[in-house]
C-alpha cells in the first residue's frame, strides 16, 4: 500500500495527539517545510501557534526535536503538556537537579525522546553540543528567535552563537520562531543565524479584537482608575509602568482604590514574584501592575487589557506588551496614557545610555516610529501594522476611528513656541518657556528679567496643558530637542528653521481636555 504523504500524516498527528481538527493560518505550510528538511522562519504574533510549527515536524521526523528556548521558567509546563498527550519530551537547563540532568541525557542518548528543551547558555556547552552530536536530531527549533537583535530589547547574548547549529548540524533542518520582528530584526535573525535558505512566513499581526486607545496624560493614576473602573470593573488586565519603584506605587494606589492589583518586577523576591504571577494565572479578577520583566510566554487567554503608563521604546515592545491583551479572541483594550514627559524621558535614556552611536541612532528612530503612533491622526491600527510591512484599511476599532482627532493649522502656535525658545538663548527648560509664552511673572522670570523679552505673554490665549502637548509635538516631530547635559534645556534644531520662516506649514492634534469618565455617583 502506498505511504500517506506526509500532509496527511501532519493532519493525523493533529488531530490523533493533539485533538484539533484543522491547522490555523499557516501552520500546515510550516510543518510541511520543516517535515520535509527545509529551514523556516516564522513570524507569528503571540498566541497565534507557532509551537504546532515545530512540534509536529519533530515527530514526523526520526530522532528528537530540540527547542532553545530561554524562557527556562515555561520548560516544565511545556513538557508536562506535552506529557499529558503523549509525546515523549524532557528539557535541559540550570533549574534541575543533577539527576534529573544526567536522566534526560540517558533518555536522549537512547533515542528515547521526541522533544527536548534547552537554555541556549545550557547547549552552547561542550558536553552538550557532544551530547546531540551523538544522538539522532529531527530539528532545531529556535524560539523567541529575535533574541539574536542586537537592537531589540530582549537581546541575549548566547543567541549569537546558535550558528554553531548550522555549522555543526548542517544536515539538520531548523526554525526560527519570533512573534516579533520587523524587517531590521528579521535581515538580523536570517543573517546571524544563517538561514538564508529558509522559506519565511510571515502572518498577519492584526489583532482585530483589541481596541487600541493612546490618551493625553493629566492624572494618569485617577485616568487609569476611570478606565479600569469604567470599562473593566472585575477584569484581569496587565498594566506596565517603566520603573520597579512606579510599580508598587501604582498597585498599592489600585489596591487602595478598590482594584485587587499585584505588583511584579525583577527586584522582587523570586518567591513573591513567582507566587503572583501564579494568582494572576489562576484567578479571574487580577489586575498585575508590572514592568516589562514580566509577560514573556505567559499565556492567560482571558486578558481583557493590557494598560501603559509610560511610554515604550518601540513598536515591537507596545505591540508585544499589548498582545497580551484578549488572547481569546473577546473584544480587549490596549490603552495608554502618554505625555510630555514620557518623550523627554524616552529621549534621555537614550541620550545617557552607554552604547555607540550606531545603536543609539536605531533607538532613535525606533522611538520616533512610537512617537508617530501615538501623534498620528490617522488609525492606530494602520500605523501598527504598517510598521510590520502590512498594510489595512481604517479599522473602525480604535479611537482615532472612534473619535477622529481634529487637527489644526498651528503653524503659528509652534512659530511662538520657537521663538520663545529662541529668545530665551535655548537655555532654559519646558516650564520656564511656558512660563515666557503665558505671561506669568515667576520668580525665575523677574530674576532674568523675561518680562522684558518680545515674545513674553505672546501665548497667553493657551493654558499650560495646551502649550505642553504643542511643545510634546514639537518634539515628537524633531523641531525641539532637550538637552539632557544641560538641564534640560529646550533647543530648535535644524527642521525648526523653515518653520520659523514660514516656509512649512505644521498641522498638530487639537487638545483636547481629558474628560473624567468617571460617572456620578459611582463611587466618591
Ligand atoms: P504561540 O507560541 O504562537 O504564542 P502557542 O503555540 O502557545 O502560540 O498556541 C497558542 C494556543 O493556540 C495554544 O493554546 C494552542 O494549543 C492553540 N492552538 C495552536 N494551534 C492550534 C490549532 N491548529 N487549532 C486549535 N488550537 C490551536
Ligand atoms: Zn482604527
Amino acid at each position: 500500500m502506498e505511504q500517506p504523504g506526509i500532509n496527511a500524516r501532519a493532519q493525523h498527528i493533529l488531530d490523533s495527539v493533539f485533538g484539533y481538527p484543522a491547522f490555523r493560518g499557516q501552520q500546515a505550510e510550516i510543518v510541511e517545510q520543516i517535515a520535509l528538511g527545509g529551514d523556516a522562519l516564522v513570524l507569528m504574533p503571540t498566541g497565534g501557534g507557532k509551537s504546532l510549527c515545530y512540534q509536529i515536524p519533530a515527530l514526523l521526523r526520526e530522532g528528537v526535536g530540540v527547542v532553545v528556548s530561554p524562557l527556562i521558567a515555561l520548560m516544565q509546563d511545556q513538557v508536562d503538556a506535552l506529557d499529558e498527550v503523549g509525546v515523549r519530551a524532557a528539557y535541559l537547563n540550570s533549574t534541575q537537579s543533577f539527576d534529573e540532568m544526567v536522566q534526560t541525557e540517558r533518555k536522549l542518548r537512547r533515542g528515547e525522546l521526541d522533544l527536548v528543551y534547552v537554555a541556549p547558555e545550557r547547549l552552547m556547552t561542550p558536553r552538550c553540543l557532544e551530547l546531540l552530536e551523538s544522538s539522532k536530531i529531527a530539528l532545531f527549533a529556535i524560539d523567541e528567535a529575535h533574541c539574536v537583535s542586537q537592537w531589540g530589547h530582549d537581546f541575549r547574548p548566547e543567541y549569537i552563537k546558535l550558528s554553531v547549529l548550522h555549522e555543526r548540524f548542517p544536515e539538520v533542518p531548523r526554525i526560527a520562531l519570533t512573534a516579533t520582528a520587523d524587517q531590521q530584526t528579521r535581515e538580523e535573525i536570517i543573517e546571524r543565524l544563517q538561514l538564508q535558505n529558509a522559506l519565511q512566513f510571515v502572518s498577519s499581526f492584526d489583532r482585530p479584537n483589541i481596541r487600541y486607545q493612546i490618551v493625553e496624560k493629566a492624572n494618569a493614576r485617577k485616568q487609569l482608575l476611570d478606565f479600569i473602573e469604567n470599562e473593566h470593573p472585575g477584569d484581569a488586565g496587565i498594566v506596565y509602568c517603566l520603573s520597579r519603584k512606579k510599580v508598587e506605587e501604582v498597585a498599592e494606589f489600585l489596591n487602595a482604590s478598590g482594584v485587587t492589583a499585584l505588583p511584579y518586577h525583577a527586584g522582587m523576591e523570586t518567591a513573591t514574584r513567582s507566587a503572583n504571577q501564579s494568582r494572576f494565572l489562576r484567578e479571574e479578577s487580577i489586575v498585575m501592575v508590572a514592568t516589562i520583566a514580566f509577560g514573556m510566554g505567559i499565556d492567560k487567554p482571558d486578558v481583557r487589557f493590557v494598560c501603559h503608563l509610560d511610554l515604550p521604546k518601540s513598536i515591537e515592545g507596545y505591540y508585544q506588551e499589548t498582545g497580551r491583551a484578549g488572547r481569546d479572541g473577546a473584544p480587549a483594550n490596549a490603552w495608554m496614557a502618554y505625555g510630555l514627559q514620557d518623550v523627554v524621558q524616552q529621549r534621555r535614556m537614550i541620550d545617557q545610555s552607554e552604547a555607540d552611536d550606531g545603536f543609539k541612532r536605531v533607538q532613535g528612530a525606533k522611538l520616533d516610529a512610537m512617537l508617530g503612533l501615538c501623534e498620528t491622526l490617522s488609525c492606530r491600527r494602520v500605523r501598527l501594522l504598517e510598521y510590520f510591512g502590512q498594510g489595512a484599511s481604517p479599522c473602525g476599532n480604535c479611537d482615532t476611528c472612534l473619535n477622529p482627532p481634529v487637527s489644526f493649522d498651528a503653524t503659528v502656535p509652534v512659530q511662538k513656541l520657537l521663538s520663545a525658545i529662541y529668545r530665551v538663548d535655548q537655555r532654559f527648560g519646558a516650564m520656564h518657556v511656558m512660563d515666557v509664552l503665558r505671561g506669568v511673572d515667576s520668580d525665575k522670570i523677574k530674576q532674568w528679567q523675561h518680562e522684558q523679552l518680545s515674545v513674553f505673554g505672546i501665548g497667553a490665549e493657551r493654558g499650560d496643558a495646551e502649550w505642553r502637548a504643542i511643545l510634546r509635538q514639537a518634539i515628537a516631530m524633531g523641531l525641539v530637542a532637550v538637552d539632557h547635559d544641560s538641564f534640560n534645556a529646550l533647543k530648535l534644531t535644524d527642521a525648526a528653521r523653515p518653520v520659523l520662516r514660514g516656509e512649512k506649514k505644521i498641522l498638530l492634534r487639537e487638545y483636547q481636555k481629558p474628560v473624567s469618565q468617571r460617572k456620578k455617583g459611582v463611587k466618591p
